[in-house]
């Protein structure tokens, strides 16, 4: 039997990391971690998912149903544009979680390049208030807007490859994460080590 799912666990003390690479379908087994802290966020890394088909679909929701049932605070990062388009389309896909970071797909219209642009969810840094401000600032836009990028080859602007009200729609329905800067820092260094979706 050949296997397509790959299941990573990176352990800390502020949370739990799983990273799921390949494909999500038939092979796919719910990931067990028996060796964790049940107390512990849990964060969804899967940033080399590269396909998601309906067997594997059926998993998925069973282990996020399971995962939601057991009230830590569940986390997604680098979500893979195939796990944007499906939290799109399918109803609970990710459960009670909160995406923090998602890959939007982007391509050239000339040469057919591609390429992966990382969008982060997280709320500013609260800034230290000296003063009362004479006028309430107006309230951050956190919508992510899809960036101008140039193409490697042709040094053109890169174009979104999704429908933009259906690929961001996943960010409409969702609060921008409240997270505290340690708990970033953290993930951000984890992650870091870990290799960006191809
Ligand atoms: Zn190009």
């Amino acid at each position: 039997m050949t296997t397509s799912t790959r299941t990573e666990f990176v352990t800390h003390e502020a949370f739990s990391l799983i990273s799921i690479r390949g494909h999500i379908d038939e092979h796919f087994v719910i990931p067990t971690m028996a060796l964790d802290n049940p107390t512990l966020p849990i964060i969804i890394d899967t940033a080399h998912v590269d396909r998601l088909n309906s067997f594997g679909l059926r998993t998925w929701l069973l282990w996020i149903s399971e995962l939601s049932k057991a009230e830590r605070p569940l986390f997604f990062v680098r979500c893979a544009p195939p796990i944007v388009t499906q939290a799109n389309y399918v109803a609970n896909f990710l459960g009670s979680g909160q995406v923090l970071s998602f890959y939007a797909p982007y391509w050239c219209s000339v040469c057919g390049g591609s390429a992966l642009e990382l969008i982060e969810l997280r709320a500013p840094t609260p800034t230290p208030t000296p003063t009362p401000a004479p006028t309430p600032a107006p309230a951050p836009d956190h919508r992510p807007r899809p960036a101008t990028r140039l193409c490697s080859a042709c040094a053109l602007p890169l174009e979104l490859a999704e429908v933009e009200e259906e690929y961001f729609g996943l960010i409409e329905r969702q609060a921008t994460a409240s997270i505290p800067e340690e708990f970033w820092t953290l993930l951000d260094a984890i992650l870091q080590r870990l290799p960006e979706a191809p």
